[in-house]
């Protein structure tokens, strides 16, 4: 089984019936979660590899239920993209996100960006995209300090749509990530013809770096095509010294993992900012 469980949600290793089951079980909670609210973003900072420095962060959801357990996203998205409720889950990672931006604003931190993840089924909700011109045009430039990490939950057809909507997006100062590079249907075509500004490199690469030749080699070529192509690099996942190590020495620009911070609250994420500012 690729996962085994503190929870209840774990859809290896079942039988069709049962994972049907859980699905609209899950479909169920989360409809009632958004209702009570019970979505929270967390806060993972990323740091400049050449200066050590927090840059800013990725905004990462987190469903806790009223009996203290939880729901991880990598169940909780899929539901919700399948279902429809993935405009409500967008919704409020753009609304948290907009919330943290213009406090940074009132505090003089325009240095910093915050990213969110946003699907390509989201990313072709035109009501959604609406929201997020409107929330850019009601704030004070807040769209210049966005980035959003474009995943791509199902293949990409229509490249041309996107990349209109992206550029539009752009007009607003919002840039772009490409999520998960070198995973799933993430291609080569995308970088042809998409306006992104961030190529970042999934862990499931980098958390072979020190250990595996193959990673180590397709790690050093994804990092090679982002730089041919002007792209700025972020490395994710990583854990330990020696992935930090690797990932400064061929020059990624930034880096988020365990070994650095993990996700974490709001109010914990705002008081490591100010003690930052103050050094
Ligand atoms: P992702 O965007 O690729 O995010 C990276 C995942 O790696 C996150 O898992 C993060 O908590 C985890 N991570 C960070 N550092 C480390 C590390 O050093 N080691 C390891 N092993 N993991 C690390 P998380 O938070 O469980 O999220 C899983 C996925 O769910 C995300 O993958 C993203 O695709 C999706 N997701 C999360 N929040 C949202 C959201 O608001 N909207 C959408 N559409 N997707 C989201
Ligand atoms: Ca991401
Ligand atoms: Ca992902
Ligand atoms: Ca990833």
């Amino acid at each position: 089984a690729k996962a085994q469980g503190k929870n209840n949600y774990q859809f290896y290793d079942q039988s069709l019936e049962q994972q049907a089951m859980l699905q609209v079980k899950v479909e169920r909670e989360l409809r009632e979660a958004l209702q009570a609210d019970e979505l929270e973003p967390y806060f993972q900072p990323k740091i400049d590899l050449s200066t050590g420095e927090i840059i800013g962060a990725e905004i990462l959801m987190r469903w806790f239920k009223p009996d203290g357990s939880s729901v991880p996203p990598d169940i909780f998205i899929p539901v919700a993209e399948t279902t429809g409720l993935i405009s409500q889950v967008g919704k409020k990672a753009i609304d948290s996100a907009f919330e943290c931006i213009s406090q940074w604003q009132s505090q003089g931190l325009s240095h910093l960006k915050l990213a969110i993840n946003l699907s390509i089924i989201e990313f072709q909700d035109a009501e959604l995209i609406r929201y997020l011109l409107s929330k850019c045009d009601e704030s004070n430039e807040c769209g210049s300090q966005l980035i959003i990490e474009l995943t791509e939950s199902i293949f990409m057809e229509n490249k041309e749509v996107i990349s209109r909507t992206m550029e539009q997006l752009r007009t607003r100062g919002i840039a772009f990530a490409l999520d998960d590079f070198g995973k799933g249907y993430s291609s080569f075509s995308y970088l042809q013809i998409l306006p992104i500004d961030y190529l970042k490199i999934d862990k499931a690469f980098l958390q072979g770096v020190t250990t595996n030749k193959q990673s180590a080699a397709i790690t050093r070529t994804i990092i090679d095509i982002g730089h041919n192509l002007e792209l700025s690099v972020i490395a994710e996942g990583v854990e330990d010294q020696a992935t930090l190590d690797y990932v400064m020495r061929e020059r990624c620009q930034s880096a988020q993992g365990y070994f650095l911070y993990k996700p974490m609250p709001r109010n914990d994420f705002n008081t490591l900012i100010n003690q930052e500012c103050q050094q």
